[in-house]
């Protein structure tokens, strides 16, 4: 049995840190945000190794798959252009949506053989690729879902830093369905699954790392690398090595954050709150 854990949750919440974290285990392999793999092909993208996707190690087998497959590197299966789609029609059983579903799921049974690893880590955070990798689970797969929660405040300033014309309401909103949606989503179904919050993987990684693999049946780890960019080979992955013994927990939207944005953050700073306790 192969088992996927799918990181779900806004972006600039620490999914690559957080997968990078899971990779620390000896059973686990970080892959990233595979929903961008043909991204990363048609415009020849650099794996986080250095090397340009088509010839690096770990995707070159993926890549160079079946004649019949190709066609799955092509814009038709850009995550923009086929999820926004898919989300539209809620079409995930259909015998099209089913093939695309069992290449994915071929590619991970690849990598998983092919490195000796039974857990995958995937930090795609994107629902309709989710959906449509649970609606089409094969048998010899198991599928836990790690929802990861950020400070929304936290969130909202880490948005304007990387994109100035962001909107706070509309990052506030995305932020609150983020949540509505994994609620939803385990309203249907049966998988493991489990929330994290940004904060305890900064202050206590180790503690809630292990929780994470109790969750999920794995075994624990007795302690963090020192220093480590252990997803070799992931996707849209920041290079820079992470320092395990130097993670804290910044909270420097408090000076960074404009006015307008704390006072918008309030109502969702009490949600954040309340979900924050009901977790613990
Ligand atoms: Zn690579």
């Amino acid at each position: 049995m192969t088992k996927l854990i799918y990181i779900i949750g806004t972006s600039f919440s620490g999914s690559t840190f957080l997968d990078n974290l899971l990779g620390c285990n000896s059973e686990i392999i970080s892959l990233g945000e595979t929903i961008n793999l043909n991204d990363y092909v048609i415009n020849s993208k650099k794996c986080m190794c250095g090397e340009k996707i088509e010839i690096c190690q770990m995707w070159t087998d993926i890549i160079n798959c079946d004649k019949k497959d190709k066609k799955y590197f092509n814009e038709d299966y850009l995550h923009y252009n086929y999820y926004k789609d898919l989300a539209k029609n809620k079409d995930y059983l259909s015998e099209k949506n089913k093939n695309y579903a069992n290449f994915l799921f071929s590619n991970y049974r690849k990598i998983s053989e092919s490195n000796k690893k039974s857990i995958l880590v995937d930090s795609s955070k994107n629902l309709n690729h989710l959906h449509l990798l649970i609606s089409n689970c094969p048998d010899d797969f198991n599928i836990c879902i790690l929802h990861l929660v950020r400070h929304p405040a936290a969130y909202i300033n880490s948005a304007k830093n990387h994109y100035p014309d962001t909107s706070f309401l509309y990052r506030l909103i995305e932020w609150y369905n983020s949540y509505k949606n994994f609620n939803n989503l385990l309203k249907n179904n049966k998988n493991l699954s489990i929330t994290i919050f940004y904060k305890d993987l900064c202050n206590d990684s180790l503690n809630t790392l292990n929780l994470v693999f109790k969750i999920f049946n794995i075994n624990k780890v007795e302690e963090l690398p020192k220093l480590s960019n252990l997803g070799k080979h992931i996707i849209e992955g920041n290079p820079t090595k992470i320092n395990f013994n130097k993670i804290y927990y910044s909270e420097k939207w408090k000076k960074e954050l404009a006015l307008i944005g704390k006072l918008m953050s309030i109502p969702f700073l009490v949600l954040f709150k309340y979900f924050y306790y009901k977790n613990k």
